[in-house]
């Protein structure tokens, strides 16, 4: 699952999106892509590899407009190349959408879809979403994605844009984060705060099954039955230099430069007269004996601490102890 961003208003389209996709960097990804509405027209970049692939594409060209969404891909289907990367786009209807996300049913939808008579351009699970809201386009883009969402069993964080609907993103959610940055005449969307929040720091996080319209100088978020859903706008309080490097080299590097600073915190409520003291814990509240399992999901190193826990778990408390990746719990 990897990167998205967007955005609707009057700055330089393309310098906050790629910025944004810088930050999401961090996350990994092996292709990148943009699409952007100017005066109502759809133009779209992708490039595998490395983000300065497609900043350097971008850089000949003076592009500008006034709606847009970027994508980071990490690939669960389909190699990671051009033909695959996203956003993936629809030339009969001009829609462009970005995806994070796996769609389990893409197969079927898929062979479905081409017996009706549409034809594929690349390997993702993600076109069915996009050949979906093609066959359902017929005026009204939020309309549309919702009918396409109603067929999809998978995770899906979305964006959405069209020329048949330019002053607007859709976006929605399902297992996987989507969050809006409110602006003044202009609004944020993506994957992760880190992309937006130099920009904004009003953030309206959306919940699963919820649907928003995100225009210039609105935000209407719905669930798919199409009820208003009234939101809650959190402003985020800490500084965004703690989300990024902070100057340093690599996200590595500055966590491994952190460490002593978040052991000396965490440990800090545990210290007294400078010793060691657990006694501040609350243990009455648990009762080992009415625990027959633990199950811990964790992934990359909190995955090999978890493995750590489970000795000690097993071996002191004696209850079962299982380790699974947070990735795989579902299945
Ligand atoms: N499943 C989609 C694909 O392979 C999205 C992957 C992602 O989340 O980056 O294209």
């Amino acid at each position: 699952m990897c990167g998205i961003v967007g955005y609707i208003g009057d700055r330089d389209i393309s310098s906050v999106l790629l910025v944004g996709l810088e930050r999401l960097s961090y996350r990994g990804y092996d292709s990148s892509g943009i699409a952007i509405l100017s005066k109502n027209e759809l133009s779209y970049w992708k490039r595998a590899g490395k983000l300065h692939v497609l900043e350097d594409a971008l850089k000949q060209l003076n592009v500008q407009g006034t709606v847009g969404v970027g994508h980071t891909r990490w690939a669960t289907h389909g190699v990671p190349d051009e033909a695959n990367a996203h956003p993936q786009v629809s030339r009969a209807k001009k829609i462009a959408i970005v995806h994070n996300g796996i769609i389990e049913n893409f197969g079927a939808l898929k062979r479905e879809l081409i017996s009706e008579g549409f034809i594929f351009r690349s390997q993702t699970d993600t076109e069915v979403i996009l050949r979906l809201i093609e066959k359902y386009l017929d005026g009204d883009l939020e309309s549309a994605v919702k009918q396409a969402l109603s067929h999809l069993v998978g995770t899906y964080g979305i964006a959405v844009i069209a020329e048949s609907n330019p002053d607007r993103i859709i976006v929605a959610r399902k297992g996987s984060p989507l969050i809006i940055g409110v602006g003044k005449d202009e609004n944020f969307i993506s994957s992760d705060l880190g992309a937006i929040i130099s920009h904004t720091k009003d953030m309206i996080f959306l919940e699963d099954d919820e649907i928003a319209v995100v225009t210039k100088d609105a935000v209407e978020v719905k669930s798919l039955d199409g009820e208003l859903i009234e939101k809650e706008i959190q402003t985020i309080k800490w500084d965004p230099q703690v989300a990024e490097k902070s100057g340093y080299e690599h996200f590595m590097l500055k966590e491994i430069y952190e460490q002593p600073g978040v052991i000396r915190n965490i440990f800090s409520k545990y210290v007294k007269d400078g010793k060691v003291n657990f006694s501040n814990i609350d243990t009455d509240k648990i009762d080992l004996s009415k625990i027959n399992r633990f199950i811990i999901q964790a992934c990359g190193t909190s995955w090999h601490s978890a493995l750590v826990a489970r000795y000690w778990l097993e071996q002191s408390a004696r209850i079962l102890t299982e380790v699974d990746f947070s990735s795989e719990f579902r299945y």
